[in-house]
């Protein structure tokens, strides 16, 4: 059985293209509207020979964290549990926002191995939410760009001792 890997993060950080770009189909749905992934998707990634499950969640989509359906938050901390590692993403571009650090609240308290990763990178706009980034504690962060295949390598080197 293939290990499964998990990408969590707050809406619209761009982990839907990310799982695209390691399913290397558009199984699942990216949109500018936050809240588009309604379940988990699983499909089967492939990076640079590495071979694993990846599953693609949207337990915090929800513009206000306080009226998030338990269920769907439930059903995201239960895949990090059990997953071989979480992939945290969120937007170098826009910063870290409150969510963010939420999430990365409850991920500290977490056994599953976080990579930590700074997505939309592909330019010199993502250096200061990459520094922001060192505050969230879950050590440094990769900068990524889903759309552009920034960052593989660097993914690759994080994932391949965990798989
Ligand atoms: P999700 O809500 O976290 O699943 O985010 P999506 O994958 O749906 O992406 C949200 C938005 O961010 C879309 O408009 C994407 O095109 C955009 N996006 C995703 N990855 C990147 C990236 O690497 N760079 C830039 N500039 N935009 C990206
Ligand atoms: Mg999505």
């Amino acid at each position: 059985m293939l290990p499964e890997i998990v990408i969590i993060g707050r809406p619209n950080v761009g982990k839907s293209t990310l799982f695209n770009r390691l399913v290397g189909k558009k199984l699942a749905l990216v949109d500018d509207q936050p809240g588009v992934t309604r379940d988990r998707r699983l499909g089967k990634a492939e990076l640079l020979g590495l071979h694993f499950q990846i599953v693609d969640t949207a337990g915090y989509e929800d513009e206000d964290p306080e009226t998030l359906p338990g269920r769907m938050r439930r059903q995201t901390e239960q895949a990090v549990a059990t997953a071989r590692a979480a992939l945290f993403v969120f937007d170098a571009r826009a910063g870290i926002t409150p969510l963010d650090e939420e999430i990365a609240r409850w991920l500290r308290t977490t056994k599953t191995p976080i990579i930590l990763m700074g997505n939309k990178a592909e330019g010199r706009a993502a250096d200061g939410g990459l520094m922001e980034s060192y505050s969230l504690g879950l050590g440094e962060p990769i900068a990524f760009s889903a759309e552009h295949g920034v960052g593989l390598a660097e993914l690759f080197d994080a994932l391949r001792p965990l798989i």
